[in-house]
């Protein structure tokens, strides 16, 4: 736990989440801001600065988040949905713990802005 960071203190519930999955290693909950009809974060409870801060160590962990998000998924009827995990400020990260965006319920276009 980051005593600054804002994620891990909605893991020690500390700031309140609309939270939709949880287990031992991770939490998903709907995002504050959505940008899609279904936008849930999915975070691992240990605290990650980023996809860059990823070691050996978190192999079965990323797996565990991987899984978690598409258990999400499947719970709120998406068969279509987009991952986003963004790596550093330039390209739109704002809160400096590891997370999974999972969205969907509209067309995307790609490229991503
Ligand atoms: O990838 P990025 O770091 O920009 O994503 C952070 C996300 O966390 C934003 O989509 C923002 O809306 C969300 N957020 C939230 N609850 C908060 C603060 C931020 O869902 N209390």
């Amino acid at each position: 736990m980051a005593n600054d960071c804002l994620f891990c203190k909605i893991i020690a519930g500390t700031i309140p989440c609309n939270k939709v999955y949880e287990d031992d290693e991770v939490l998903a909950f709907r995002d504050i801001a959505p940008q899609a009809p279904t936008h849930v974060l999915v975070i691992p409870k240990k605290h990650l600065t980023g996809p860059a801060a990823v070691t050996e160590e978190d192999d079965s962990l990323m797996g565990r988040l991987l899984r978690a998000a598409r258990q999400v998924a499947d719970r709120e009827g998406l068969s279509d949905y987009r991952l986003v995990c963004n790596n550093g400020a330039g390209v739109g990260q704002s809160v400096f713990h590891l997370h999974l965006h999972i969205l969907g319920g509209r067309p995307m276009g790609w490229p991503p802005g």
